[in-house]
């Protein structure tokens, strides 16, 4: 077996979620994205450049891009011996081998007109609007966009240069930069400086307005089409607070910026970035159903963005703890409290189909209902053990512990453990591990 045979083999838990994706032999820490989009005809072209570091020995690579037609790659500056296109893979073949642990700049141009990636969960990736696009990749669609390692256990930072017609605004993960006008359109630069995984990195073009606020020192903006303000401001209006009260729950908010894009179209789910999250605008109201999907998405920046699941097994790590953060805002806002929430969902998970195994949901169920549910009773079960105050005690622990990381849930239980002196394998393993419904403490 080669070398790269055997990593791949070591990587197969996402191979199983996510086929065909990443390569292990090496990782990105930079990407730096220089892309002009077209609307009316639906076209991208642009040049990204990323940082590599080898994690062996290596004389090829692969990068990940679907559907884009590549024109040049260079390899610190020069051409690379040979590269081509199959499928949705980019393969380089190098002049000059790479020995493991050295860094190399591979730049690519390309261009074309973006759709979404199908896989097994579904198409993921760009997707036009009506008057717009938005970019939504969990968790497979990044290469819809740009050539990356797809994988979501290698973080990196990014910049983001993005050239739109002027009567559109455009949206990215990190902090506004520059934006400079020239004749009928303007360049947007973004700088996403804490480490991010391809499938959270996003981009949003439509015709929006900003509404800006603040949480502390977090920087929370909120952008919609004009027309809609006024009643995104009343169905947003509690979005601040809620950076503030998830903060002294689960520790710092772990970015310098929060936003939400409020699209003209209606959209089935709401979707998470990093720094950002997109709601569609059927999702503009008051009601508890809108409400619970702001504080969810918001949850992802800690559980999904900051803490990232290295294989898409762990899902629940970001979902259950998503989950469990509507049903504390509900508690803090005046609603049902979590163990009201938890009741009521476990007597409907109790009603359902006992064969889902939460610890390794499998393909078809990674985005299952009752992964976040159960996740979240998951949490419920640990919270009801450990008391209040150790339980936050060790949501802030483990947030800080793995701030910008990547988790697993072995990682958890061996966090809750060490940190409570409660066996978190025996306590929580039914719930992971087991198809059949726990009981709920009493
Ligand atoms: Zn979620």
């Amino acid at each position: 077996m080669s070398e790269r045979q055997r990593a791949m083999e070591q990587s197969t838990p996402n191979d199983v979620y996510v086929p065909d994706h990443g390569d292990p032999t090496f990782g990105v820490s930079h990407y730096d994205l220089v892309l002009s989009v077209a609307l009316e005809n639906n076209a991208l072209s642009g040049r990204a450049t990323l940082t590599i570091e080898a994690t062996e020995d290596l004389d090829r690579l692969e990068l990940d891009l679907f559907a884009l037609r590549v024109s040049r790659v260079k390899v610190d500056g020069a051409q690379p011996a040979k590269w081509s296109q199959r499928r949705h893979r980019l393969v380089l073949r190098l002049r000059e081998p790479l020995a493991a642990g050295t860094q190399a700049a591979v730049e690519v141009t390309y261009a074309g007109s973006p759709r979404p990636m199908p896989g097994p969960d579904g198409e993921a990736g760009w997707e036009e609007l009506e008057d717009g696009l938005i970019v939504a990749s969990q968790p497979h669609g990044a290469p819809s966009w740009f050539p990356c390692n797809d994988r979501p256990d290698d973080k990196a930072t990014y910049r983001l240069e993005i050239t739109a017609p002027n009567d559109y605004t455009v949206v990215a993960n990190g902090r506004a930069g520059d934006k400079r006008r020239r004749g009928s359109t303007t360049t947007w630069e973004y700088v996403a400086d804490a480490p991010m995984a391809t499938y959270l990195a996003t981009l949003q073009v439509g015709r929006y307005v900003p509404i800006t606020d603040t949480a502390g020192a977090v920087e929370v903006t909120t952008w919609c089409p004009p027309a809609r303000r006024e009643s995104v401001i009343e169905a947003f209006a509690d979005q601040t607070t809620m950076v503030e009260r998830f903060a002294e729950l689960f520790g710092p908010y772990p970015f310098d910026t929060y936003a939400a894009v409020v699209t003209d179209d209606e959209l089935e789910i709401p979707l998470e970035a990093q720094t950002l999250s997109i709601f569609g605008s059927n999702l503009a109201t008051r009601d508890w159903s809108a409400q619970r999907l702001v504080a969810h998405e918001l949850a992802h920046q800690w559980f999904g963005n900051s803490l990232t699941l290295r294989h898409w097994r762990d899902i629940w790590l970001h979902e259950g703890f998503a989950c469990y953060a509507e049903w504390l805002w509900s508690e803090l806002s005046g609603g049902p409290d979590a163990d009201a929430h938890a009741r009521e969902q476990h007597e409907r998970l109790a009603g359902l189909e006992q064969d889902l195994l939460l610890g390794d949901p499998g393909p078809d169920d990674l985005f299952d209902d009752r992964v976040y549910k159960r996740g979240a009773l998951t949490l419920h079960t640990l919270r009801r053990t450990l008391g209040d105050d150790l339980f936050f005690d060790v949501l802030r622990s483990w947030t800080a512990a793995h701030r910008h990381g990547t988790v697993t849930t072995e990682q958890l239980l061996d966090h809750v453990s060490e940190a409570t002196g409660v066996d978190a394998a025996a306590l929580l393993g039914p719930w992971l591990t087991e198809r059949a419904l726990p009981d709920l403490p009493a």
